[in-house]
């Protein structure tokens, strides 16, 4: 496990809660009916860490995982010798030895993949909709072994009514009749909550905390918190501004509180509060300081963001105070929706720069 400095050496703090992730994972298994329960772990399993996710899911008897790239194949097949590991990304030329010798599975979404795997297990990825990888149902022939797994990914499963739901649904159900006796997997977090009968399902984001379900509670438990320290708290005069160019004017006498987390270490430059976005009613980044939100003032800067905490009351925050920038009511989505992105993006943009503490595993 991965050791970065420790508080109070680092800025940020990261708290990983592997209880939460574990029990989402349960809970996503219940709801998927009787559908395998899989996990997507690509990308440092969101930034969680691929090994304690991998070891954690893996104790709790996931069988199952999703990675994008072959190297984090390797790792999930060090940390969870048993388990079958697909490659989302496909089979990368030269790479099948590899493949076999780890005893790693490709999902393979072209007939040059095809043909150069050859046999031995691997998923079958048509596209029904997404146009970016996978043979299209009209292409998809007899084949040179049969699939462990016949997978198709939904394009906006977080829309229930987006009609391309059930249009993909349909196509990949004429594909279905096709294999018979194949295991099928569709459903990505909110494809569970679309409940299409399927053999397997292979959530991510919501296994983090993420909102599978966007304008409907989150039915998920949070997993990551992010925190600061307070650097030094200063006073702002009427017409002072903060932060780089100046973005952001005192319109009272202010207390400015600056913490110890920026950009570098992954916190969305765009969750900049500037006059300009406030005279839009365009939303920029808040902190929870002391018990109570309160808003950036000006730019995120590399490794800084200052706060606005004219609100508290005197002496409520000091310097060495944590502040907290995700957790609590300050969820991951919302944390997004702030900087205008997604959860996504937050989760996987988290740095190595946080001292990482891992909860509950
Ligand atoms: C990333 C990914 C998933 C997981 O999606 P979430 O929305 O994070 O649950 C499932 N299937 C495929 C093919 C993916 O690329």
């Amino acid at each position: 496990m991965i050791e970065a400095a420790r508080p109070p050496e680092a800025g940020g703090l990261l708290t990983i809660d592997l209880g939460a992730l574990v029990a989402n994972w349960r809970a996503l298994g219940a709801r998927a009916g009787g559908a395998e329960c899989a996990a997507v772990i690509k990308a440092d399993a969101y930034g969680v860490g691929i090994e304690p996710a991998a070891t954690a899911l893996g104790r709790a008897g996931c069988r199952t995982f999703f990675v994008a790239l072959l190297s984090e194949a390797a790792r999930v097949r060090a940390a969870c010798p048993a388990a079958t590991v697909y490659v989302l990304n496909g089979l990368p030329p030269g790479t099948g030895a590899t493949f076999r010798d780890l005893g790693l599975r490709p999902v393979l979404g072209s007939a040059e993949e095809i043909a150069e795997w050859g046999e031995g297990p691997a998923a079958l990825h048509v596209d029904t909709g997404m146009n970016r990888l996978g043979l299209r149902p009209e292409d998809v022939g007899p084949l040179p072994f049969r699939p462990a797994l016949l997978m198709t990914h939904l394009v906006a499963a977080e829309e229930p009514e987006n009609p391309l739901n059930r249009r993909q649904i349909e196509a990949f159900a004429r594909v279905r009749d096709a294999f018979p006796g194949v295991p099928a997997s569709l459903a990505n977090s909110s494809g569970i909550f679309l409940d299409v009968p399927a053999d397997l399902v292979r959530p991510g984001y919501a296994l983090y905390g993420g909102n599978p379900t966007p304008g409907r509670p989150n039915p998920m438990r949070p997993v990551v918190r992010v925190e600061a320290r307070v650097i030094q708290v200063r006073e702002a005069a009427v017409g002072e501004t903060v932060g780089y160019n100046g973005q952001w004017t005192a319109g009272r006498p202010s207390r400015i509180a600056t913490i110890s987390v920026g950009y570098a270490d992954g916190y969305p430059r765009s969750a900049s509060a500037t006059d300009g976005k406030a005279l839009a009613g365009t939303p920029s980044g808040e902190a929870i300081v002391a018990g109570r939100r309160c808003p950036f003032a000006g730019r995120v800067s590399m490794d800084l963001i200052a706060v606005d905490v004219t609100s508290l009351p005197d002496g409520a925050v000091r310097r060495g105070d944590r502040v907290t920038l995700i957790g609590d009511e300050l969820d991951l989505d919302e944390v997004a929706r702030r900087a205008g992105t997604i959860g996504y993006e937050i989760l996987t943009s988290l740095g190595r720069r946080y001292a990482r503490t891992y909860a509950g595993g």
